[in-house]
């Protein structure tokens, strides 16, 4: 079956192009993965998404979104996508299920943020385990909190949330910071800005209690371990960006987030690319949002000039 668009993706950015794209009558497939709703599906309250003066759950504005989709005519599909062939255009977008043929795609499959991998970090995620401080940075005023990591994300991270806690910790696996030189700079001049280093966590405390009350760290040159109370942990080590299954078709950079240019196009014409799987510096959900809206827009404009006959396939 030949659709008009395959968005793929279905955080802020998959499901805004897919609202944009149902209302412009282009009946979008989005097909929306296994981790659906995106990064939001593991916060807790949304207080920055335009539209809700007291915030709202990252899942039920996912649920919103999603349902909005659905009532322009989006259709909806829970599948994995195993692989795609741009080169060939209409394009070719594959799940385990079906194959399906598309003549424009919309790829927002997003970046999701790297883990310490420990399971009190899985349960506590959204319970004082956050991986995003403009998210959830203002829920810890006057508390005392830790970022782990030690590059630039950790870094700012760690000043930016200086606003809100009286303390940051910035737990780091070695005594060399990996950021930038400014960067290292301002937050050793942060007097709010305490360092561990050497440090690993083994586990944070508490998952039976629901919150964060401490963690364990492991000293790694003298295998000590010791506590450290604490309110909340951001955890900084990375952002993996969700682009194998384009390797090889679309451009990435070298920490393969997606390129685009001209607005929201990819280096394959009809294939447009929104949110956090290429944009490496703003990563909000309104951002992605906006970028998906832009998508749309392109890919509506890219359809508008496609020959007829591949029009007249439409839906076959
Ligand atoms: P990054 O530079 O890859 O740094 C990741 C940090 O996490 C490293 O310090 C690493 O330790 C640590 N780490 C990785 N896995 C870990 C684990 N399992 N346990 C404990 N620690 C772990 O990632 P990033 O900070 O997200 O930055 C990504 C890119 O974006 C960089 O190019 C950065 O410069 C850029 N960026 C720039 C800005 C800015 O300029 N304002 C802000 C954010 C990001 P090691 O050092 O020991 O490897």
């Amino acid at each position: 079956m030949l659709n008009n668009v395959v968005v793929i993706g279905s955080g802020p950015a998959g499901l805004t192009a897919a609202v944009y794209a149902a209302r412009a009558n282009l009946k979008p497939l989005l097909i929306e993965g296994l981790e659906a709703g995106g990064q939001l599906m593991l916060t807790t309250l949304v207080e920055n998404f335009p539209g809700f003066r007291d915030g709202i759950m990252g899942p039920d504005l996912m649920g919103e979104m999603r349902a909005q989709a659905e009532r322009f005519g989006a259709d909806i599909v829970q599948a994995e996508v195993t692989a795609v062939d741009f080169r060939h255009h209409p394009f070719l977008v594959r799940t385990s299920e079906a194959d399906y043929r598309a003549r424009a795609a919309i790829v927002a499959t997003g970046a999701s943020a790297q883990l310490l991998g420990l399971e009190s970090e899985r349960r506590l995620m959204g319970h004082g385990v956050s991986t995003c401080a403009t998210c959830d940075g203002f829920f810890f005023r006057e508390r005392e909190i830790a970022v782990v990591g030690g590059g630039d994300s950790a870094l700012e991270e760690a000043i930016y949330l200086t606003r809100f806690a009286s303390k940051v910790t910035l737990i780091h696996r070695r005594n060399v910071l990996r950021g930038s030189k400014i960067m290292q700079d301002k937050a050793f001049a942060n007097p709010k800005i305490a360092f561990k280093w050497n440090s690993v966590v083994e586990e944070i405390r508490d998952p039976d209690k629901g919150t964060v009350t401490g963690m364990v760290l492991r000293d790694m040159v003298t295998g000590e371990r010791s506590d450290l109370p604490l309110d909340g942990v951001f955890v900084a080590i990375g952002h993996t960006p969700n682009t194998s299954l384009f390797a090889g078709q679309l451009e990435m950079d070298a920490a393969g987030y997606l390129i685009t240019r001209d607005g929201m196009h990819t280096n394959i014409p009809g294939v447009f690319a929104c949110g956090d799987v290429q944009d490496r510096v703003y990563r909000q959900a309104v951002t992605a949002a906006g970028s998906g809206c832009m998508a749309a827009l392109d890919a509506e404009h890219f359809l508008d000039g496609l020959p007829e006959h591949l029009e007249a396939s439409v839906g076959e």
